[in-house]
């Protein structure tokens, strides 16, 4: 697979470390685990959307493009990022936030991730939820084209062939460091949302053939339809990249028991999962996606599903720049 095939701006600081989580790996008694820190992608505070929009940016630019155009939930970590790549590239920025979660609280609309996107200089509107929002921003791209802008325009969470390309990066990045660290993963554990994250690993795990079972944590839809949705992403990223055998429905495969009441709503064992690793690791998880993907897996293992000598890998993808919009929400875990 030679990514060098295709459009790609620098906007991480990659490869980005990967570590083992010695103090919670002692506390649940096994298995070992490792973390990748996709938090610490460099880009405003980090994230997994950075290593989408170095490939995505490179595809606008190379049509020319100068504004982007997306859509996510209000606090939406990859508009976030967007509105960064788009201010370091020279691009205007317009996003189209949904307010899918609901009751939430002041904060919410003003703080974390809709505090930093207007400091990028992004233009926002704000939708009610229900309406398909891929839809919604392609009628804006078409509005600002007929205005003589040249709009591009990224679909929500960035999960389209191309940014998925900067998740088949990733994977060829966990094997090479895997094999210089002489760790062999049995198994990766990440959160999936709009699908790109977990369809360009698989992809890439499988074009590299590196055999590790990729386990997906649903936060927005149950395991079915996520699983669908992941494989259908997953087909059109390796006829992108030209591999020759195709990939079946069985690499895929997803966890739905720890959406609870939904997407942007935390569990108490979201709210456990990212106090323990504040408090043993120092590592900031978010209570949208990265601290359920974590409660999934403290879950799992103290179910038993896995055994103490496996090594799994959990892929920390960000997100930490919500916890400031969830302050009331946390308060239970706040001393
Ligand atoms: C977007 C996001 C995810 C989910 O990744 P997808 O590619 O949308 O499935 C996970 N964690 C964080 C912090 C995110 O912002």
């Amino acid at each position: 697979m030679l990514l060098s095939r295709f459009p790609r701006v620098r906007l991480g600081h990659l490869p980005t470390p990967l570590e083992p989580l010695e103090n919670l790996t002692r506390t649940l008694g096994g298995p070992q685990l490792w973390i990748k820190r996709d938090d610490c992608t460099g880009l405003a505070t980090g994230g997994n959307k950075t290593r989408k929009l170095e490939f995505l940016v490179g595809d606008a630019l190379a049509q020319s493009a100068d504004t982007l155009v997306t859509q996510g939930a209000v606090q939406s970590n990859h508009a976030r990022q967007t509105a960064a790549a788009a201010a370091r590239h020279g691009l205007k920025c317009h996003i189209l936030l949904e307010r899918r979660v609901p009751d939430t609280e002041q904060a919410y609309d003003r703080s974390g991730n809709v505090l930093l996107d207007k400091l990028f200089g992004a233009t926002l509107e704000y939708h009610d939820p229900g309406l398909d929002m891929n839809t919604e921003a392609e009628l804006v791209c078409e509005r600002l084209h007929s205005k003589g802008a040249k709009p591009y325009c990224i679909p929500g969470g960035g999960s389209s062939p191309v940014g998925a390309l900067g998740y088949v990066n990733c994977a060829l990045e966990i094997v090479n460091q895997a094999n210089e660290r002489s760790v062999k993963f049995d198994r990766i554990m990440v959160g999936t949302g709009s699908t790109g994250t977990q369809s360009g690993l698989v992809a890439g795990i499988e074009g590299s053939n590196a055999q590790i079972p990729i386990l997906g944590i649903c936060v927005r839809q149950p395991a079915a339809p996520q699983e669908a949705a992941v494989h259908q992403l997953v087909v059109r990223v390796a006829e992108k990249l030209g591999l020759q055998a195709s990939i079946p429905k069985e690499r895929v495969k997803a966890n739905g028991d720890y959406v609870w009441a939904g997407y942007g709503i935390p569990s108490e064992g979201t709210l456990e999962a990212i106090s323990m690793l504040a408090r043993e690791e120092g590592i900031l998880l978010d209570p949208v996606y990265s601290g359920k993907a974590m409660a999934g897996l403290i879950d799992l293992i103290r179910k038993g599903k896995f055994t103490k000598d496996e090594t799994i890998l959990f892929l920390h993808t960000g997100g930490s720049a919500a916890l400031f919009a969830y302050e009331e929400t946390m308060a239970s875990i706040l001393r």
